[in-house]
């Protein structure tokens, strides 16, 4: 075992603080990272809070980490000591179901290891980003491109993977018209990604608050979605809608927006369940669908992506001490458009 220092939840209502705990000895197909930078991602203060079911404190959350590999175990062969790696939402999955076989890791029919608040094989509470080190597979670590500035890696292991995915399977490319909903974390990577895989890219905001960030980030119109208007003008227009938003929105609207054959795809989502009235989906034939992050190998595609087309999260880098005020801030949505936590500053 090793002690690695982190900033942690005690409580669903405490801030987070700094503390120790252990993680396991580099096993043969282990890889150990020394974390440079680690992502906020909303998931982290949704799970810490107790919004999606029972936690174990104290936690240490964050699935958003880039680092350098401090030790390798004897049986790797994919990583060696100081490569710049990721490590995003999963450290483990069973590796033999079909899904698995296929390379969807994030579809796992036995289940994916979180790679925090999940039981780890060793049957502990796997712990996140928050914290100097992390032990990790290989087959579970990403390589980081020197393209990519390495305090931006850290976001694109969940913010950039989850828009990634699906915009690669519903095809965004050349002639495509897409649409994102929300320009958030996920949001301003979705709009990133499209243009750069060609499509062109309208944001549906709530407000034409941040038009001028949307168009600069590559995306082609910006429309209010508060406006009535926007409804009907941009009636039977895409091919596909990620909705990037996990408040609930009016999804009948929203499908009337989708031209023939167009699909929504939701990565957000409300707690509570979404009413969508078929008959929508019968005009032009839509489609309503969800995506869950994106597989191993489709995560190392992305970040190639990303690296060769100059590609990166906007971010705001912070300091451990900054951390509990930074969750207050994405609550908020004050964010543009991702805070990632300099690692070294987690007191000695
Ligand atoms: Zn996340
Ligand atoms: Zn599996």
């Amino acid at each position: 075992m090793t002690a690695v220092r982190a900033f942690a939840a005690t409580s669903a209502t405490d801030p987070l603080a700094p503390g120790t705990f252990q993680r396991r000895e580099v096993g043969p197909k282990d890889v150990l990272i020394e974390i440079a930078w680690a992502g906020i991602c909303h998931s982290d203060i949704h799970t810490v809070r107790g919004d999606w079911g029972q936690v174990q404190y104290p936690l240490t959350v964050g699935h958003e980490i880039a680092g350098i590999v401090a030790q390798v175990g004897p049986e790797v062969t994919g990583h060696k000591v100081g490569d710049r790696v990721g490590v995003g939402c999963m450290v483990d999955s069973c590796r033999e179901c079909a899904n698995c076989a296929a390379g969807h890791e994030q579809y796992c029919h036995n289940g994916f290891t979180d790679t925090y608040n999940g039981v780890d094989r060793d049957g502990r509470i796997t712990q996140g980003g928050y914290s100097t080190h992390i032990v990790v597979d290989e087959h579970f670590v990403l390589r980081v491109p020197e393209a990519i500035p390495f305090e931006k890696a850290a976001p694109l292991l969940c913010a950039g993977i989850t828009t990634y995915s699906p915009l690669r399977h519903w095809n965004a490319g050349p002639g495509k018209k897409v649409a994102v909903v929300g320009l958030g974390g996920l949001g301003h990577m979705a709009v990133k990604l499209a243009h750069a895989l060609g499509a062109e890219v309208t944001v549906l905001s709530q407000s034409l608050r941040k038009r001028d960030d949307g168009l600069r980030l590559g995306a082609d119109h910006y429309y209010a979605t508060s406006d009535p208007a926007t409804f009907t003008e941009l009636a039977n227009t895409f091919d596909l809608i990620v909705n990037t938003v996990s408040a609930p929105i009016d999804m009948d609207a929203y499908l009337g927006l989708l031209a023939l054959h167009g699909t929504i795809v939701s990565v957000g989502a409300p707690p509570e369940p979404v009413p969508v009235t078929l008959f929508t989906l019968f005009e032009n034939r839509r489609s309503f669908a969800g995506s869950k992050i994106g597989g191993i190998a489709e995560t190392q595609e992305m970040l190639d992506f990303c690296a060769e087309h100059g590609i990166a999260p906007e971010v705001e880098v912070i300091r451990a001490d900054q951390i509990n005020a930074a969750w207050e801030r994405v609550l908020a949505s004050d964010v543009r458009y991702r805070f990632v936590i300099d690692i070294s500053t987690l007191p000695a």
